[in-house]
């Protein structure tokens, strides 16, 4: 086997799962750690020949997106502190001129914590700034976006999706590879959320991503954090394994590491996470592993359960140990 980011032939075993979110692929699906860049990888990948049969209508970001009175009611408090939470948010990360005074900060911080706020720093940038989203789904976020000033395009494989995109009046291309539909510098930011998971090819894709973005500009990614106490206490039961749809798990030294390499400089590394991660893993071990008659969904949409995790969940995040990684990177110059 070869390893999807720095083609090192060894690996060891990480663990074996079959499909227990979607139940579509009956196959037991294996997952190794690069022995050389510690990348966990599944072998063989997922690649876009099983995109129609892995992915189906009922996958989650394929669901219908939230178009409705919560999100522009939302969007329309965000609005009101959008120019200095943006100043906030980004220039305080970037190290740029700080232009706000310190009562403010401190304000907009509590802010920035709020629900509406804390897993997406970008939801508050925006004032004309380009964004492309790569892996949109159905558009929920790019609609929030937009809603918040940026000018959005989204790229998404499936075409169910894109169509869905025009009826919202949102600019989604078809497709898989960014260089594809942008080759020169177009966007202030680009943002993959939960996909990086799904790549196969990373190294190529941060690679045009940076082609596509312009100078200075960002790249925020979030996806499921190997490292996270969730990932190594559940490992073949961990919800967000979701074996065969996620392809790679890198580790922050590995993601630093491939980061440098395409160009980006890492600027900020963190965890904000669901308390599904915990309650979805539960729920597998009470079904699969104890083997209890569970409806799927039962026990991770629990709201008590969920709530009782939300400690657990915030004290990992302050340790960087929680189950979903934010990184924020800058493009250099090479
Ligand atoms: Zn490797």
């Amino acid at each position: 086997m070869t390893c999807p980011s720095c083609d090192h032939t060894q690996a060891s075993l990480w663990t074996r799962c079959h499909d227990r979110l979607r139940n579509v692929s009956l196959s037991n699906h294996a997952y190794y750690t690069c022995q050389k860049c510690k990348l966990v990888y599944l072998h063989p990948l997922t690649t876009n020949k099983h995109y129609a049969e892995f992915y189906d209508s009922a996958y989650i970001s394929h669901q219908s997106p939230i178009y409705n009175q919560t999100i522009s009611s939302k969007a329309s408090v965000a609005a009101l502190w959008r120019t200095q939470i943006w100043q906030y948010i980004l220039d305080v990360p970037m190290g740029l001129p700080r232009r706000i005074s310190v009562i403010n900060k401190v304000w907009l911080f509590c802010l920035s914590k709020t629900r509406l706020f804390r897993h997406t720093p970008l939801k508050a940038y925006g004032c004309g700034h380009r964004i492309l989203d790569v892996g949109c789904g159905a558009g929920s976020f790019l609609f929030l976006l937009k809603s918040l000033g940026w000018k959005t395009s989204g790229l998404e494989p499936s075409t169910a999706m894109v169509k869905n995109g025009y009826k919202f009046d949102l600019h989604i291309k078809q497709g898989i590879n960014i260089a594809d539909h942008w080759e020169q510098p177009t966007f202030d930011a680009v943002v993959l959320n939960q996909v990086f998971e799904h790549l196969e090819d990373p190294d190529t894709t941060l690679k045009e991503i940076y082609n596509a973005t312009k100078e200075n500009g960002i790249l925020v990614m979030n996806f499921p954090n190997i490292q996270s106490v969730a990932a190594q206490l559940f490992r073949s039961y961990w919800f967000n394994l979701d074996a065969p749809r996620h392809n790679l798990f890198p580790s922050k030294k590995t993601l630093t590491n491939l980061l440098k390499q395409t160009g980006w400089e890492p600027h900020l590394i963190y965890t904000a996470s669901s308390t599904k991660g915990w309650t979805g893993s539960i729920e597998y071990i009470l079904r699969d592993a104890i083997d209890l008659p569970i409806k799927q969904g039962s026990v991770r949409s629990c709201r008590w359960l969920n709530l009782a995790f939300i400690p657990i969940v915030r004290v990992l995040d302050w340790t960087h140990l929680g189950d979903n990684l934010y990184v924020i990177a800058k493009k250099t110059s090479l």
